[in-house]
């Protein structure tokens, strides 16, 4: 793990420690008992800001006292409320089960038989009219690729929901093109999508949503069964998106990416939200994290042990972060000096 060139060639998930710089040599580091050991003694972290959640924009999303049921009397979600607001990136994460793809059906108008009030850019999703246009606002990108592609061609794939909405031919073309370019698949453009690999999969049904320009994408486990070079891919499509203003909602188990990606969280559990505030505070809560069965990612574990020992004022989420703050108590010292 510690021969970063080779785990980057070919794409291993080591564990996050192993892009850490630690000790004066900034030799490599493999645990969290390694890594706390080879800081000197009298180290100490410099505190960096933290994101936090940007909700300056207007509601996007509004629910409130949600509830829903399947037919065969599950109960999948039991009254919940939050806002999205415009331009946000937002992780919802929870256990199998806790209602994160229900919640996602019912925001993108495939399901409409819940209580309680839900409306999207304004629109009532009570209304059965508002849930049929829900395509143009909000864009599903589901749990399973192959669930949402039938199309025999990638070009086909991403045009059929533009069709759809009326859109005119040329119109159509450039579009399709445009974001076959954006999500890396345009050399894919005649090629049936039986024959694309998962995260090439993946890619497709994100930009068939993508070409619909909602304002809002729901992607559901886009990181499942990928490797962390393709999920990290992925993630950083969504953000660029997030950045050129689409509010991006993001399920998610990949903690890691979660706190390098989202700066507010949405916790899922037994059909309730348990938290819904900024990620680095959710990473400080360990009574969220055990009720949610959630593993903070190995950056945030490291970093609380070094708040115990007392090297470190607060937590940290990311690699890059610890080398940020100790690189910069390294150039104090030499200052000092
Ligand atoms: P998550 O996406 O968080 O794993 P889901 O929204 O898929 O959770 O599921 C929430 C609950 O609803 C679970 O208990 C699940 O078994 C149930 N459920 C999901 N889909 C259906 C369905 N089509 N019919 C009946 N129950 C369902
Ligand atoms: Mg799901």
């Amino acid at each position: 793990y510690s021969n970063i060139d080779l785990i980057d060639k070919y794409n291993i998930y080591a564990p996050e420690i192993a892009e850490l710089n630690c000790g004066r040599d900034s030799k490599r580091c493999t645990t969290i008992e390694g890594f706390i050991k080879s800081i000197p003694q009298d180290a100490k972290f410099v505190k960096l800001p933290h994101v936090v959640p940007d909700e300056s924009g207007t509601p996007l999303v509004e629910v409130k006292d949600l509830k829903f049921a399947y037919e065969d009397g599950t109960q999948a979600l039991n009254g919940l409320s939050f806002e999205v607001k415009q331009n946000e990136l937002v992780a919802l994460i929870g256990q199998n089960g806790s209602g994160k793809s229900t919640l996602s059906k019912i925001l993108s108008g495939i399901e409409g038989n819940f209580r309680g009030t839900v409306k999207v850019a304004d629109l009532d999703l009570h209304d059965v009219k508002n849930r049929r246009n829900m395509p143009r606002h909000v864009g599903y990108v589901f749990q399973n690729p192959d669930h949402q592609i039938f199309n025999r061609n990638v070009y086909a794939e991403v045009a059929y929901g533009l069709k759809n909405m009326g859109v005119t031919q040329s119109v159509i073309e450039e579009r399709v093109n445009t974001v076959l370019k954006s999500v890396n698949l345009i050399d894919k453009i005649k090629e049936d999508p039986l024959f694309l690999g998962r995260g090439q999969k993946r890619r497709l049904g994100v930009a068939s949503v993508l070409a619909m320009h909602p304002e809002i994408i729901i992607v559901d486990e886009p990181t499942t069964g990928q490797d962390y070079k393709m999920s990290k891919e992925i993630m950083q499509l969504l953000k660029k998106l997030n950045e050129d203003g689409t509010t991006i909602i993001v399920i998610t188990h990949d903690m890691r990416l979660v706190a390098e990606f989202c700066p507010r969280s949405i916790v899922m559990n037994q059909g309730k939200i348990v938290y819904d505030g900024s990620t680095f505070d959710l990473f400080k809560n360990d009574k969220v994290l055990e009720t949610a069965s959630l593993r903070a990612p190995q950056i945030v574990r490291l970093s609380k042990e070094m708040v115990k020992v007392g090297i470190s004022d607060d937590i940290m989420l990311t690699s890059e972060d610890v080398n940020r703050a100790y690189g910069k108590w390294i150039v104090i010292q030499n200052n000092d000096k």
